[in-house]
């Protein structure tokens, strides 16, 4: 790495797609982003936006076999714009990588046997890592001389004491095939704790924050003094809140019986439960802008839309209970992703009633619309609410450029 290299770029590879942002890390801007959908598909298509020049968005569509072909096509878009991948000031390549299992504790620079080891890890995640590993693969293919490092989803997450990591199990089968409660978004997580006691104008040492991370796929997490203690997703990102389409929480019976009674196979519970279920099965919608919309336009639609928010709030208020009794003390809740940044009417239901809990929200606070951190309760609430916009990528870049400059 040369000193002037303050680059990084930020992959995050799915099973049929590329996310990607390029940012200087001498001052945290955003040079350019972009994102390729339908890889593997005729209709493959790449969105680029050049921040940094001040372009126009540019789209281009057509057959890319592959996240190789994904990939050269993202760097043909980048070396338009003159921050090709072969520049000096490329200091790294950042990976979202979603499972680090118990190995991974910290970011990671990224070697063969670190990549044996992320394969290792497949049978944990067999929906998400396969595509990391494409996407490692491809970048090292492209810039074998570069540093590339691994950044874990489940990472922030290690830290969480055993009796909440462990599952009520037989100890023996669940050693054997390394079945505990991994959690995931844990970049989200990590960052928007300490954006909160920054907001707090504290330590994340001091402050004890329970995290809400509401997008498509919804976690909660319980933060004690900047250290992970309790996360509601699991050994898979299935656990835990309703989401847009993963039932979260389910008696675990309930995959039995649909075998047994219902006839459907393994595959098609998976499926059930991951794609079908969450508020697109209760309701048809997994947007909560619809949802909305639907309660709002009333009748018996707006009926199925209403229960459908109220499973998921009435989980939400669990979850926020259950981390008050594991934190002892709460200082904050932060809201945040696309749901927890957006959708004030979530706020203010997950949050009524909770009095009791310190917890209250201000209407007109709450209905302030920013990107900026924020605080939505009353002026002295004893647990102060927030809303808090994460930002994954920054967090993988700045994880990944202070360890190849350190
Ligand atoms: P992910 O990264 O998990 O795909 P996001 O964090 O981008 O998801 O969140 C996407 C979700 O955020 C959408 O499905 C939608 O429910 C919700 N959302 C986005 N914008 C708004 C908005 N203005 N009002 C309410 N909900 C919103």
């Amino acid at each position: 790495m040369t000193a002037t290299a303050t680059r990084v770029l930020v992959l995050n590879s799915g099973s049929s797609s590329l996310k990607y942002q390029l940012l200087d890390m001498h001052d945290a801007a955003r040079l350019a982003v972009g994102l390729v959908e339908r890889i593997g598909e005729e209709t493959s298509r790449l969105v680029h936006t050049p921040l940094a020049t001040g372009g126009a968005k540019r789209e281009t569509e057509g057959a890319m076999a592959d996240h190789a072909a994904a990939l050269k096509a993202v760097a043909a878009e980048l070396a338009a714009d003159g921050l090709g991948l072969d520049s000096p000031q490329l200091a790294a390549i950042g990976h979202r990588v979603v499972h680090g299992g118990l190995k991974f504790t910290e970011p990671t620079v990224i070697d063969d046997a670190v990549l044996t080891e992320i394969e290792r890890l497949v049978p944990v995640a067999p929906l998400h890592n396969p595509a990391n590993i494409t996407g490692i693969r491809t970048a090292r293919a492209l810039r074998p001389d570069l540093p590339q490092v691994a950044v874990f989803d489940t990472a922030f997450h290690t830290t969480m004491p055993e009796h909440a990591a462990r599952y009520a199990i037989d100890v023996a089968t669940a050693d054997a095939h390394r079945i505990r409660r991994y959690g995931f978004h844990g970049t989200s997580h990590a960052y928007v704790s300490r954006k909160t006691a920054a907001l707090l104008g504290k330590d994340p040492s001091e402050v004890n924050v329970i995290v809400l991370h509401l997008g498509n796929g919804a976690s909660a997490s319980a933060v004690a003094g900047g250290r992970c203690v309790d996360t509601s997703m699991g050994l898979t990102p299935l656990e835990g809140l309703v989401m847009g389409t993963r039932s979260g929480d389910i008696d675990p019976a309930v995959t039995f019986h649909l075998k047994r009674v219902a006839g459907m196979s393994e595959d098609e519970v998976d499926e059930l439960l991951n794609k079908k279920s969450g508020l697109i099965g209760l309701c048809g919608d997994n947007d909560m802008r619809e949802i909305r919309r639907r309660i709002d336009a009333g009748g018996e639609d707006g009926a199925r839309a209403q229960l459908a928010f109220d499973i998921y709030i009435h989980r939400l208020k669990k979850y926020l209970g259950a981390y008050t009794a594991v934190l002892g003390r709460v200082d904050a809740v932060a809201f945040t992703a696309g749901v927890g940044e957006n959708a004030a009417p979530v706020r203010e239901a997950a949050i009524a009633g909770l009095a009791q809990m310190g917890m209250a929200v201000d209407a007109d606070r709450n209905a302030v619309r920013s990107d900026e951190p924020r605080l939505i309760s009353p002026e002295g609430s004893r647990v102060a609410v927030a809303v808090v916009p994460t930002d994954e990528e920054l967090e993988i870049a700045q994880q990944t450029y202070a360890l190849v400059s350190a």
